[in-house]
C-alpha cells in the first residue's frame, strides 16, 4: 500500500475518530494482527471462527499504530499507549470501503476481474503473466478472491501499477456484485458457467445469473470478455453496455481456436487461433483442452493491451502456476501422476479425463473422489462421469468416498467390474495403490479440496 493519513482513512470508511491523530501516516493495513509491523493499522474483522478484536493488544505490541474496531475499547494498555482508535458499524464493510476508495484513487488503473465456475485462478495467473511481460501488475496471491481477500489484495496496489488482475469467487447470489462494486472493474472475464457450487444456487440457471452480476457492473467504456462456447456465457454478452468479446472453439467468437496438438512426450501443447482475420500460433506447457480455453483469455486480453506475439509467447510459458493443478510428477518407480487435486466439478474431472487419455501410460488408472456440493443432482452427475470413464480407456477406475460410489455405478455397465474399485478414503486408496502400481503406470489423482487427495500424493512418494 502506499502512505496514507489516518484522515484519508477515515474519509475512505466515514469512521468515527474515538482517539488519536488524524495526521498519522498509516503504511499498511492488514487484518491478521501476526501480520501487524511498525505504523500498521488493524482491522479486526469478525470471522467465521474468530473475532479479531480479541488481537487488539498483540496487534499494538507488534506495532500497529491504529485500530479500527466496532466497539468500545476499555484495554489500558491501549487506551495508554496513545493508540489511534477508529471505529465503525461493520469492521469488514470498512475494509472494503477502505479498499474501494483507494483504488478509486488510482485514476489510468484497469482492474481485470476474472470469475466462472472453473479456471479462474489460473487465468488469473495467465493473464498476470503475459501482461506482465509489458506492464507492471499485480494479482490475487493464490485464491484469496472473496469479500475479504479481493479488498486486501487491492490494499496492495501501488501507483506504479497499471492493471490489477484479480478473482472473484462466490458460492451464493449478490457476492460477485459486492466485489464488482469494490473493484470497480475495467474488463471482466465470466471462465464458464458450469455444476459448481450447486447445492447453494439450485440450479445452473442461478449460477449463471451470480456470475453475470460482473457483467452487470460493466459500463460502455468497459470490456466483458466472454466464453462463446458455453451456452450461459454466451447469453451474458446480449443486452450488455460493455464491449464484448468472445473467445472460443465454436465459428462466432472473437479469438478462435481452430486446432490444436498435445505432444506427450514434450508436454506442450501446441494450438493456432485466428483473431482478426490473421493466424497465430502458440506453445503452452499446461495440458488439457481446458486450458487453452484458460490461455485464450490471456492471449485476448493482450492483444486488446496491444502487446505483440512475442512477448504473449514468452508470458504464458513463464507462467507461475498456484499448485495442485495438472502436475506431473513421477515416482523412482517409473510411475506417473497427474495430480489435479486441487478442486472438482463435473466439467473439470472431465478435463483431467481427458488429459489422462491423451497422455501415455502402460495402464491408467483415474482415482476419483466425490465431487461435493453438487446437490440434488449429485448422483445423476456422478454417474454421468462414470460413463464418461468408460469412454477413454481407462484400466483402472478408483472412487473415493460416498458420493464417487455413484461414478462406479456410472461406469459398470461398459466396465468390467474388476476394473471397478470402490474404497472409503484416502487411507484405503493409498493402500491399494501402493499394492497396486507398477513401473509404467499412469494415475490421475482428482477431487473436491474437501477430500484432500494431494495426501495420496504425498504418501506414495514417501514410500519410495
Ligand atoms: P476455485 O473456485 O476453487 O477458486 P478456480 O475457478 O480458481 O477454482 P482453478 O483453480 O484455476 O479454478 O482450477 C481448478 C480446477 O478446475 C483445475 O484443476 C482444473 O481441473 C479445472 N479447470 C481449470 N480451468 C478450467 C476450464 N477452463 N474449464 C474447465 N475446467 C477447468
Ligand atoms: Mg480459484
Amino acid at each position: 500500500m502506499q502512505n496514507l493519513s489516518l484522515q484519508k482513512i477515515i474519509d475512505f470508511s466515514g469512521a468515527e475518530l474515538i482517539q488519536g491523530d488524524n495526521d498519522l501516516i498509516i503504511e499498511e493495513i492488514v487484518i491478521d494482527s501476526r501480520e501487524v509491523k511498525n505504523n500498521f493499522l488493524f482491522i479486526a474483522i469478525i470471522g467465521e471462527k474468530q473475532d479479531g478484536h480479541q488481537y487488539l493488544e498483540d496487534a499494538v505490541k507488534n506495532g500497529a499504530t491504529a485500530l479500527i474496531v466496532d466497539r468500545e475499547i476499555k484495554n489500558d494498555f491501549i487506551i495508554k499507549n496513545g493508540i489511534s482508535v477508529l471505529k465503525v458499524d461493520n469492521t469488514t464493510k470498512a475494509l472494503q470501503d477502505i479498499a474501494h476508495n483507494y483504488r478509486m484513487t488510482f485514476e489510468d488503473l484497469k482492474v481485470i476481474a476474472v470469475t466462472g465456475s472453473a479456471g479462474k485462478t489460473t487465468t488469473k495467473d495467465l493473464i498476470y503473466s503475459v501482461l506482465s511481460q509489458k506492464y507492471n501488475c499485480l494479482k490475487t496471491e493464490g485464491n484469496y478472491n472473496n469479500h475479504i481477500g479481493l479488498p486486501l489484495t487491492l490494499l496492495q496496489l501501488t501507483a506504479e501499477k497499471k492493471f490489477a488482475i484479480v478473482e472473484m469467487g462466490m458460492s451464493a447470489l449478490a457476492e460477485i456484485d459486492l466485489l464488482a462494486k469494490i473493484a470497480v472493474p475495467d474488463l471482466g472475464v465470466v471462465t464458464n458457467v458450469a455444476a459448481a457450487h450447486l447445492k447453494q444456487l439450485g440450479s445452473l440457471e442461478n449460477i449463471a445469473k451470480a456470475k453475470k452480476e460482473l457483467i452487470d457492473n460493466l459500463s460502455s467504456s468497459d470490456t466483458a470478455v466472454l466464453n462463446y462456447d458455453n451456452l450461459y456465457t454466451r447469453k451474458m454478452g446480449k443486452g450488455s453496455k460493455a464491449e464484448v468479446l468472445y473467445f472460443g472453439f465454436e465459428s462466432g467468437s472473437d479469438i478462435k481456436v481452430l486446432f490444436y496438438d498435445y505432444n506427450p512426450d514434450e508436454e506442450i501443447m501446441k494450438f493456432t487461433l485466428s483473431y482478426k482475420n490473421e493466424k497465430y500460433s502458440f506453445r503452452f506447457n499446461r495440458a488439457g483442452k481446458h486450458n487453452i480455453y484458460n490461455a485464450m483469455i490471456a492471449i485476448l486480453i493482450a492483444f486488446k493491451y496491444n502487446l505483440n506475439t512475442s512477448l504473449i509467447q514468452a508470458g504464458l510459458l513463464k507462467t507461475e502456476f498456484s499448485s495442485l493443478r495438472m502436475e506431473f510428477t513421477e515416482l523412482k518407480n517409473g510411475t506417473k501422476i497427474i495430480n489435479d487435486s486441487y478442486n472438482a466439478n463435473p466439467l473439470a474431472v472431465k478435463a483431467a479425463l481427458d488429459v489422462l487419455a491423451a497422455k501415455r501410460g502402460d495402464r491408467k488408472i483415474a482415482v476419483l473422489a466425490s465431487m461435493l456440493e453438487l446437490g440434488e443432482s449429485s448422483a445423476q452427475k456422478h454417474q454421468e462421469i462414470g460413463e464418461y470413464v468408460t469412454q477413454k480407456n481407462i484400466d483402472i477406475l478408483i472412487t473415493i468416498g460416498k458420493e464417487a460410489e455413484e461414478i462406479a455405478i456410472g461406469a459398470a455397465s461398459k466396465m468390467e467390474t474388476e476394473k471397478i474399485v470402490s474404497l472409503a478414503d484416502n487411507k484405503a486408496c493409498i493402500n491399494f495403490l501402493l499394492n497396486e502400481i507398477k513401473n509404467g503406470d499412469l494415475i490421475l489423482i482428482k477431487g473436491s479440496r474437501a477430500n484432500k487427495l494431494e495426501e495420496i500424493v504425498k504418501e506414495l512418494r514417501v514410500e519410495e
